[in-house]
């Protein structure tokens, strides 16, 4: 007899899971209270979906095993994603000076919407698999502490059980998974937040005639000087546009009005970021998120855990957006879904849940350490102060930055960990420890590293006088 999963959610871990699970010959439900528009559009569902969004690598290459025959990558690309080298593509002002470009090639990322994005991996797996998706909303989970045996779900012919030998909980950053739990008789998971109060606020462009090719530009927040954080980012997406999206921690907010939005982006330190966006025609308001705590479930840690109960992507921990995680993470998630699924050789099997859980827990709590280690240093904080661990790998990754700004060894450690293609101790290797103690070998650039070209862009589209 086949075995039927329900997956709750049909954002990115979601979709991830249903086709590791098709694969792997089970019948695949996934549920979600969205409306899912039928291209790349913005839902209501999705509400980060209007700011910046960057597939890294490491993430890209994990959704590419999951859904194999579908060439994400390619997919992407052909509708209008951009392909960004860390080492040669992007102006980067980090807390401690300007990143140089380097000719040498090093990891990449995806920048588009990302509507494009979801509807890219949506469409594929739709198309790869025999998943059906319906719309209704799941309540709270049906069975016994010992095992769940379905979800209960709310639609418009009212309410019903939805049988499952296995459930996944992809509901993401606004899961109810605790409260289903104590719906079952399942207390004390334990949350923690960890809140720098960013707000995020996002902006789309027309790119400009003449400006189509230049890169990336990002003006990092700076954790180190007891001040409130403000980054500010030129991404460029399909459609020939750019998506401008600002971050401010508490007390250093964006604000939503065109004027203050463009001022914010000239106030930082420095103003490249206004002077590009000066003269580029906006296409949309200004839109503002505060979903941006770091919140972590600890349901891999809960002492008693039912079978057939998975929970992956933003409903197991999320991140402050600012490090470009929580995706990646997501598709790890359903990457050990499929090891664990084919080891155990079905979804009902003994043990599969609280295995699938730990394994997805371990990039969660790696992409934590890297968010909530900078995010304590803010002033305002709520939920965390660093400790002395935090002071160390803080004193040590502010040298490491400072070695990256001349220094290719350097600058391929954290290229290899923004990108996800490693885990976060890459920068404890020893070429990577030794290029930090020795410092940068070229000096401090006193000025973004632009070709003339690129010079000539921006002195071009600058309306500020800056
Ligand atoms: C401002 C901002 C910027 C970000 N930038 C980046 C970035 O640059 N890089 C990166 O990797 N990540 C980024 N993230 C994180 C990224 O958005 C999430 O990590 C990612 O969306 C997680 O996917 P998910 O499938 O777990 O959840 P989601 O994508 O949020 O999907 C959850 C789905 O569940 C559905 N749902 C919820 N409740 C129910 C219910 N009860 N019943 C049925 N359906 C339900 C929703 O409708 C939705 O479709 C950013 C986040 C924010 C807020």
């Amino acid at each position: 007899m086949s075995r039927r999963a329900v997956v709750v959610g049909a954002g990115l871990a979601g979709m991830l899971a249903a086709a590791v699970l098709a694969r792997a010959g089970v019948e695949v439900v996934v549920v979600d209270r969205d409306e899912l528009p039928d291209g790349p559009r913005p839902r209501r569902g999705l509400p980060q979906g209007r700011h910046a969004h960057l597939l890294m690598a490491g993430g890209l290459s994990a959704m590419e095993e999951t859904v194999p025959g579908a060439r994400l990558r390619a997919a992407l690309l052909a509708a209008g994603a951009h392909e960004v080298s860390l080492s040669s593509g992007m102006l980067a002002l980090t807390p401690e000076g300007w990143l140089r470009r380097w000719r040498r090639e090093g990891p990449t990322m995806l920048t588009c919407t990302r509507a494009l994005l979801d509807w890219t991996v949506r469409a594929a797996v739709l198309g790869h698999t025999r998943v059906e998706v319906r719309r209704a909303a799941v309540v709270a989970l049906a069975g016994s502490p010992e095992r769940v045996r379905g979800v209960r779900v709310s639609g418009p012919d009212g309410e019903a059980v939805l049988d499952a030998d296995l459930v996944v909980d992809a509901s993401g950053r606004g899961t109810r998974i605790v409260p289903w739990l104590d719906g079952l008789g399942l207390s004390g998971v334990r949350t923690r937040t960890v809140d720098s109060g960013l707000v995020n606020a996002s902006r789309l462009y027309r790119v400009p005639a003449g400006a189509e090719r230049f890169p990336l530009t990002v003006v990092h927040a700076d954790p180190y000087v007891s001040r409130p954080g403000r980054s500010a980012m030129v991404m460029p997406v399909e459609g020939g546009r750019w998506l401008v999206s600002c971050g401010g921690t508490r007390g250093g907010e964006p604000p939503a009005d065109p004027d203050g939005f463009l001022r914010y982006t000239l106030d930082l330190p420095d103003p490249i970021v206004g002077r590009l966006v000066s003269g580029a025609e906006p296409l949309t308001d200004v839109r503002l998120s505060r979903s941006t705590s770091n919140v972590r479930h600890y349901v891999d840690k809960a002492r008693k855990w039912p079978e057939g109960l998975v929970v992956l992507g933003d409903a197991l921990g999320t991140f402050n957006p600012a490090y470009g995680q929580g995706m990646s993470v997501a598709a790890f998630g359903a990457r050990v879904l499929a090891r664990e699924l084919e080891r155990a050789g079905g979804p009902d099997a003994p043990g599969l849940a609280r295995r699938v859980l730990r394994g997805a827990a371990r990039p969660v709590d790696a992409a934590w350490s890297v968010a909530v280690g900078q995010d304590v240093l803010y002033p305002g904080v709520r939920g965390g102060r660093p400790g002395v661990a935090d002071r160390a790998v803080t004193a040590y990754t502010r040298r490491m930055t400072r070695a990256a700004t001349g220094s290719f060894a350097a600058a391929s450690a954290l290229w290899d960990v923004t990108s996800m293609r490693t885990p976060p101790t890459r920068v404890f290797h020893p070429a990577a420890v030794l290029a930090a103690l020795t410092g940068p070998p070229l000096p401090l650039l006193t000025g973004p590293p632009l070709t003339p070209a690129e010079r000539e862009v921006l002195t071009g589209l600058d309306r500020t006088g800056v």
